[in-house]
């Protein structure tokens, strides 16, 4: 299966159990949407929809924001990661908005890139849903889905993955797979514990394949012998080598033979590591 075929089949997947793919960001308008965008970065919607109601009936628009001090915003905010940066690029943003573009939030990535507390994929965000433009933002949600499931090949920055992803997704539905993506990745397919058992797209996931196929635990062991247990030449060893597997992961292997099939002599468990990708 090539990676084009895995993406229509990922997304036809995830149509089927994301019945809304849509922003969680509460919002009314292109300005409460890059609001509550640069309060969203490292820190949950959920927690930012909780601020922003007494955010915005403080300041409904750019110009409002734009008259404001950093101080003023600061404790509207605090209950959410890096307030007082994000005080200060609020303000920022509100008053080049005005500045350059009469109050009114601009439309196009390049624009708004300019704008303070900006970046790309905050940018590829108000694009895409506020003015329905052509973008597939990637944030660690979906860098984290797309590489996991083989969406890309050693894709090991956002934009990579974003121009990775644009080459085998049609334009038209770049922003529906964003959404779907980051859903996917928020609720099912986690940093920590991917519910893979419970997943619409296990049957196409390389990372689930890899996973399926690590060999299961060995009894018996006994870690008096040795940290390690090598089941190619069937003894224990204290100082693993390490080596990098056809996936680009590292994997300790055996000091003597090379041999990768390494097992830890207390759990009894594999060695063995599928990269998986968080960040
Ligand atoms: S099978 Fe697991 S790793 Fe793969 S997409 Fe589903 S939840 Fe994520």
């Amino acid at each position: 299966m090539n990676r084009t075929e895995r993406a229509n089949r990922v997304l036809s997947g995830l149509r089927k159990v994301i019945a809304r793919p849509e922003t969680e960001l509460s919002h009314e308008n292109p300005y409460e949407l890059i609001v509550a965008v640069i309060l969203s970065a490292q820190c949950t919607d959920a927690r930012v929809n909780m601020v922003t109601p007494t955010l915005f009936e403080a300041f409904p628009d750019a110009r409002r924001m734009a008259e404001a001090e950093p101080e003023e915003v600061f404790p509207l905010i605090q209950s959410i990661s890096f307030p007082n940066n994000k005080a200060k690029h609020l303000v920022a943003m509100a008053r080049r908005v005005v500045e350059a573009y009469d109050g009114r939030i601009p439309d196009t990535v390049g624009e708004l890139m300019t704008l303070q507390g900006v970046g790309r994929k905050t940018a590829q965000v108000v694009a895409s849903v506020a003015f329905d433009r052509a973008a597939l933002p990637v944030d660690t949600h979906v860098f984290r889905v797309a590489n996991r499931i083989g969406l890309v090949h050693n894709a090991d920055t956002p934009l990579k993955v974003e121009q990775g992803l644009k080459r085998i997704i049609p334009e038209s539905v770049w922003g529906e797979a964003h959404h779907l993506l980051i859903l996917h990745g928020r609720y099912t397919c986690t940093a920590r514990a991917p519910s893979c058992d419970a997943c619409a797209v296990s049957d196409v996931c390389r990372y689930f394949e890899e996973t399926s196929r690590l060999p299961g635990s060995l009894d018996g062991l006994d870690p008096a012998h040795g940290k390690y247990y090598c089941k190619t030449r069937r003894r224990y060893f204290d100082q693993p080598d390490r080596q990098t597997d056809r996936y680009g992961t590292e994997q300790l292997c055996c000091p003597h033979c090379g041999s990768m099939n390494v097992f830890y002599s207390k759990t009894g468990a594999t060695a063995r590591k599928v990269r998986d990708f968080r960040v």
